[in-house]
């Protein structure tokens, strides 16, 4: 595979932009190789600055449920584009995002735009704490909620691919009003509480992990949860970043039946542009400044470019009545493939999966927390992925990411990823 374009644009980007990237796992640091720059996308595949095609396993990290430069999304984005790209005062897209928005999140009843994952749960936290003055969260080992320094501490995704769980630059006095749980591990959060009864402002949780790669929380640990939070007059903040609108219309919250206080989007409400939300119901949101004194706010918030995108991602979701379905059985022929190829080569894995996000393990043991995630054999997984690479599949670049698929993937598709997959597994064994 020619990559002589990729590899002198990234020879270029190292000397001007640190690690030659602008987020860490882009840069292929813990599988090596030149990481491909990609210079368009349509439907379910990318092309590099080589001309390479690929099949796009990776969906932008979440965003992509329609598949790439789908056209209603590129038509919205031209139609407001016309009529300019900021003003910095309130526009009827905001509004309409918003009822999109909160229509399928029955327990929210307002919402706050910003521009990415990151501002969401990083202004959550900042409710949370303004409503119950108190100055302490708890989060779990490997989840990732962005990286606002609050949780920058023992965060999954590119800060444990890259051996950073817990950030330098982070002030210890920051660090100390964060503590750390074990996912799907009630008793330590139980733990937490009896320790400090009254300091604890939230607890705030990916309800599926992606960013240690797939990891399912147990029915029990999820009620369980709330019943902590609520029994201690604690938030739950439930980080719907990569799950809101991927695994139901109404995310998560639907899907296991969860009772959150705020919640948390990011990724596929923006449908590629940059956009991140959080919400919940009046007495909490009304905090917000310029009602409460909570204060939040932003130049570019609401921008009406990313506004028209989650808009009109939200509205062929709407209109798609099978896509949750199709997503569902998708990505199972993937899941259903990639086991049986990976038995045939006589190659041990544990796959992870709920819905469309799915990480592929290369251990023998079952993946539940940060620990079995951290067990695992991330020299495999780099071999496997550069084998993959090499077939025409663009899969996470980390041990520790989601694969995303999306409505653009056909059986077809999915039988083209297999039959890569397949060969990749045999090249390991
Ligand atoms: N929360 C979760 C669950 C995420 O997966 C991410 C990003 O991957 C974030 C928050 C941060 O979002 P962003 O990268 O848009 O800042």
């Amino acid at each position: 595979m020619e990559t002589r374009t990729s590899a002198a644009l990234f020879a270029r980007a190292q000397r001007l932009i640190p690690g030659g990237v602008n987020s860490p796992v882009r840069a292929f640091g813990s599988v090596g190789g030149t990481p491909r720059f990609i210079a368009r996308a349509r439907g379910a595949r990318l092309w590099d600055a080589d001309g390479n095609e690929y099949l796009d396993a990776v969906g932008s990290w979440g965003p992509m449920i329609l598949g790439h430069a789908h056209p209603r999304v590129l038509a919205a984005v031209e139609a407001a584009l016309q009529g300019g790209t900021s003003f910095g005062a309130p526009t009827e897209r905001e509004v309409r995002l918003a009822e999109r928005v909160l229509e399928r999140y029955p327990g929210c009843e307002r919402v706050r735009f910003v521009n990415s994952g990151t501002e969401a749960t990083m202004s959550a936290l900042r409710v949370a704490r303004g409503a119950t003055g108190r100055d302490v969260i708890v989060k779990f080992a490997g989840n990732y909620h962005g990286h606002a320094d609050a949780l920058l501490v023992a965060a999954g995704s590119g800060a444990m691919t890259t051996g950073v769980p817990s950030s330098a630059g982070v002030p210890k006095s920051t660090a100390e009003t964060t503590l750390v749980a074990r996912y799907n591990d009630l008793p330590s959060v139980r733990a937490l509480f009896e320790a400090r009864p009254r300091d604890i402002a939230a607890v705030i949780l990916e309800p599926v992990v992606g960013n240690m790669g797939v990891v399912v929380p147990t029915p029990e640990f999820l009620a369980g949860l709330r019943a902590l939070t609520r029994e201690y007059g604690a938030l739950l903040i439930v980080d719907e970043v990569m799950t809101g609108f991927r695994l139901a219309r109404g995310g998560a919250v639907e899907r296991f039946g969860l009772d959150a206080d705020l919640v948390c989007w990011g990724k596929v409400i923006g449908g590629g542009l940059p956009v991140g939300a959080y919400g919940g119901p009046a007495h909490l949101m009304d905090h917000v400044s310029p009602l409460g004194k909570v204060y939040q706010a932003g130049t570019l918030s609401g921008n009406p470019l990313a506004m028209a995108a989650g808009i009109a991602t939200l509205e062929v979701i709407d209109e798609t009545p099978d896509l949750y379905e199709v997503l569902e059985a998708r990505t199972a022929q993937l899941e259903q493939g990639l086991r049986r190829a990976a038995q045939d080569a006589g190659v041990p894995v544990t796959l992870n999966r709920v819905g469309s996000m799915l990480t592929v393990f290369f251990t023998d043991e079952p993946v539940v927390d940060f620990e079995s995630a951290s067990r695992t054999d991330t020299a495999a997984f780099g071999r496997w992925f550069h084998h993959l690479l090499a077939r025409g599949v663009y899969w996470p670049a980390s041990a520790f990411e989601a694969a995303f698929l999306s409505y653009a993937h056909t059986e077809a598709d999915i039988q083209a990823m297999v039959a890569a997959a397949r060969e990749a597994f045999f090249a390991l064994a």
